[in-house]
């Protein structure tokens, strides 16, 4: 009988302190299944540092190890992206490079989808040496998705997940840039099943998902998978214009009532002015969100280049 096959996808940007190890790992875990095949996919996502040498060292030893290079730095969901691209396993496993989602719970995992699950996604139970901020921030990062998005998506989950064969043939299908990966692999369906597990701390090295990066994921998650903000824009207009209504009234009051003077309405008016200038600003803030993105898939451009792939 054909042994299964398992593909990992690793995207590493700037992981050379972190590469050997997490590859000695990965390794250690995938021989102890004996009933399975394996790649391990890494992506480099336009490291500039000896990540790429170190992983083409590994690659010239195994060939099992295959390398997407990117031209440059495009993105961890550009990473993933390319790599789900590629893989050709029955079973594909998504992680980190810098083992923050431990290599030993792919056994696990594998066998909630030996039970007929399709896509197990790693639920953070705890989260080890992360920074104050980047709890507050996660967290407020899924309570405004989960209220504003129109699918369910799991809290305490990042991409960390082991996915059968087909649901990765569906995202591969899907045509839209600008990914977010852990929003569409809920909202493709398919049984899902949660997987709780403690998130380590980063093996080697800083994060590389500084704010930026962060508020760009997280602005293609809400935007994304969500048209509320356009409905919110309506909901303040409405709010503006009772409003409006309101002081309307209160200026014919003023009028027809001496006992007012006019300083009051030269407050009112510089105030009204701020008012709808501020709206009018967040209005067209919102309204670009989504133009930009209209734009950058009508330019379609590709998510990401690739600039070498070693062991295809
Ligand atoms: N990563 C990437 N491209 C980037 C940023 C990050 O491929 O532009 C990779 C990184 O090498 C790691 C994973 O994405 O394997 C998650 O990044 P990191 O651990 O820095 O994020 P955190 O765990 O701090 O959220
Ligand atoms: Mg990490």
């Amino acid at each position: 009988m054909e042994k299964k096959k398992i593909s990992l996808v690793i995207p590493m940007y700037y992981e050379e302190q972190v590469a050997n190890e997490c590859y000695k790992r990965v390794k250690e875990n995938l021989d102890k299944l004996q009933n399975y095949d394996y790649e391990i996919i890494f992506v480099n996502d336009g490291s500039k540092d000896k990540t790429l040498s170190i992983l083409e060292e590994i690659a010239s030893n195994d060939k099992n190890v295959k390398i997407i290079s990117f031209s440059r730095n495009f993105g961890h969901q550009a990473a993933v992206t390319a790599g789900l691209q590629y893989v050709t396993g029955d079973a594909i496993v998504i992680m980190d490079a810098d083992l923050q989602d431990p290599p030993e719970l792919i056994p696990d995992m594998l066998k909630l989808w030996e039970d007929g699950n399709e896509v197990i996604y790693g639920k953070r139970k705890t989260r080890e040496g992360e920074s104050a901020f980047k709890l507050f921030t996660a967290k407020m990062f899924y309570k405004t998705l989960n209220s504003l998005s129109d699918v369910e998506i799991p809290k305490d989950t990042g991409d960390f997940r082991l996915v059968d064969r087909k649901v990765v043939d569906t995202i591969n299908s899907l045509p839209e840039h600008n990914k977010f990966l852990r929003g569409l692999f809920s909202w493709v369906g398919y049984k899902q099943c949660a997987y709780e597990y403690e998130r380590k701390e980063r093996f080697a090295g800083k994060t590389k998902y500084p704010l930026k990066k962060m508020l760009k994921l997280a602005s293609d998650g809400i935007i994304g998978f969500s048209m509320k903000p356009l409905k919110f824009l309506a909901g303040l207009g409405i709010i503006s214009i009772l409003a409006s209504l309101i002081l309307f009234i209160l200026a014919l009051v003023a009028q027809f009532n001496s006992a007012y003077n006019a300083s009051p309405a030269v407050l009112g008016i510089s105030c009204l002015i701020t008012f709808f200038g501020g709206i009018q600003l967040l209005s067209a803030w919102i309204i670009s969100e989504y133009v930009g993105r209209i734009y950058d898939e009508a330019k379609q451009r590709p998510q990401y280049i690739i600039d070498k792939k070693i062991n295809f």
